[in-house]
């Protein structure tokens, strides 16, 4: 049995946290679109970016998804999204971990990045997700200056999401929101192979 002082201790210790908690969402005042980064070595950077893209959707917003890096399998999300209007655009030749033409990717890459600039000037797309693009900015494929002016100069109520491991740090500091995805275990590493529905 809960003693009766135990139970009023909880429930004091709830209230403070709950005023505290109504303090600050009372204070939080701004609203603006966001940029929000998901990086780290972890699983979970893009399904959290097509999360926040069907949850936006889901309240009437207009997302659009960009894809930097086409996996070999069909994607899962873009099955479901592009019939709730969500419109793709998926690097042209499609780089992937196989390729080693790098003048090829590289221009795939731009030709991606030239779309991604046309989303970033449209007022009328509430969120954008860059998928993978991180990469393409390590790699040098495309000007990361040229990310953040675009990324600066955006429809001041435009949500960007941006995937991918190890964002650059200017990125990361112009963020408003950014999560670190940590690995502490992967079905992978164990041999288990890649599952539909869960991994594309
Ligand atoms: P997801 O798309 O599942 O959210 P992610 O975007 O965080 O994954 P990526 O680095 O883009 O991760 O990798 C894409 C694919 O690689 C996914 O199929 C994912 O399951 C797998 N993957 C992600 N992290 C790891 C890991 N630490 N070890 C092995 N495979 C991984
Ligand atoms: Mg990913």
């Amino acid at each position: 049995m809960t003693d009766e002082k135990d139970n009023d201790r909880h429930k004091a210790r709830m209230q403070e946290q709950k005023a505290k908690v109504d303090e600050r969402i009372a204070a939080a005042q701004e609203d603006k679109g966001l940029l929000l980064v998901l990086t780290g070595n972890g699983k979970g950077k893009s399904t959290s970016g097509f999360g926040t893209i069907a949850r936006a959707v889901g309240h009437g917003l207009k997302a659009s998804v960009v894809q930097y890096v086409k996996g070999g399998w069909e994607c899962g999300e873009r099955n479901l999204l592009e019939k709730h209007d969500v419109e793709f655009h998926v690097m042209g030749t499609g780089f992937t971990w196989e390729t080693q033409d790098k003048d090829t990717d590289k221009l795939a890459a731009q030709a991606a990045w030239e779309h991604s600039k046309k989303l970033l000037q449209d007022p009328s797309i509430d969120v954008v997700l860059l998928d993978e693009i991180t990469y393409m900015i390590t790699y040098k494929y495309i000007d990361l200056d040229e990310v953040l002016a675009a990324l600066t100069a955006r429809p001041k109520d435009q949500h960007v999401v941006i995937t991918g491991r190890a964002c650059h740090r200017s990125i990361i500091e112009m963020a408003d929101t950014v999560s670190e995805v940590r690995p502490v275990k992967h079905a992978f590493d164990n041999g288990i192979k890649a599952q539909q529905g869960i991994d594309w």
